[in-house]
């Protein structure tokens, strides 16, 4: 007897790739009825775990779909863990600052190579923060406020927290930042890093110990703890390489237009997913509520 999943396929709704003709093929693979969880952007099968991603993507291959099969057991989570930079906001706010200071491209690089595993989290932020030396607090509310939100993100929030799960937003990045985000998404518990400032101006020094990898799975295990939840109440949402150790904590691990090495980790998790092409209300999707469509 296998246990029965769900199988979610989302999309841009604006690519006009997810249509009955979509659904048209799948079902002529797993023979279910299609339900729609909203139009042109997420549809739902009823199928059974023997039934992967591989059965189903050749008769989608080249449309821009995002195909995850998830247990249909715990599927509604009771908190959501979601990194920040390129995640929920569509900036790496590190490289935002960096660009006040002439010196992008060389700090750009450095986060690149850093969020796609290819160096230390902890000595590559030191290195990054020590390039940010004499920026003015100024400085950090005029990048503060062109902060874009990522699409689907304002919907997430307030759908799980309508749900009656506790939302946290865990970033590697600084609390300047996560501490305004948090406020304009609603959410319940921000953790980030610390820039030390000295008379209005940056020391080039972050504050120890630096929240990495390790550290988001920790706060991850804290905090469904705290919530009295097993792992497998929560979803997590990450984007980089700091990431992977909380999406492979979490119930269910979402890979979010990830780093390769991130994608492929979850691509290859019995409790990942992978979201490429629809925006962060496909979260809802895959646990099964449908989106206010914002
Ligand atoms: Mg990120």
């Amino acid at each position: 007897m296998h246990q029965p999943s769900r199988l979610i396929l989302t999309a841009d709704p604006s690519s006009g790739a997810l249509d009955e003709s979509a659904c048209h093929r799948v079902r002529n693979i797993i023979e279910t009825e299609p339900r729609w969880l909203a139009p042109g952007a997420a549809v739902q099968f009823e199928t059974e775990a023997s039934v992967t991603r591989r059965h189903i993507a050749p008769a989608l291959s080249g449309l821009p779909i995002d195909i995850n099969v998830v247990a249909d057991c715990d599927r509604a989570k009771k908190l959501l863990v979601a990194d920040m930079d390129s995640t929920v906001i569509e900036q790496e706010m590190i490289d935002e600052l960096a660009s006040l200071t002439g010196r992008r491209d060389e700090i750009a690089a450095i986060t690149l190579a850093t969020m796609r595993g290819d160096l230390d989290f902890k000595q590559s932020l030191r290195r990054r923060v020590a390039l940010l030396t004499g920026l003015t607090t100024a400085h950090l509310e005029e990048v503060a406020a062109h902060i874009t939100l990522m699409p689907g993100a304002a919907p997430l929030v307030s759908t799980m927290r309508a749900n009656g799960a506790v939302t946290a937003l865990v970033s590697g990045g600084f609390t300047v930042f996560v501490e305004h985000v948090a406020a304009r998404l609603g959410f319940d518990r921000h953790f980030g890093n610390v820039l030390d400032v000295e008379a209005g101006r940056l020391t080039g020094r972050v504050f120890e110990p630096i929240l990495d990898a390790m550290a988001k799975r920790d706060l991850l295990l804290d905090l469904a703890h705290e919530c009295g939840l097993a792992p497998a109440n929560v979803i997590a949402v990450g984007d980089g390489a700091n990431d992977l150790p909380m999406l492979e904590a979490a119930g269910l691990g979402v890979a979010f237009r990830a780093k390769p090495a991130v994608r492929t980790a979850m691509l290859n998790s019995p409790t990942g997913a992978v979201i490429d092409h629809a925006d962060l209300s496909a979260l809802l999707h895959l646990q099964g509520l449908p989106s206010w469509g914002g």
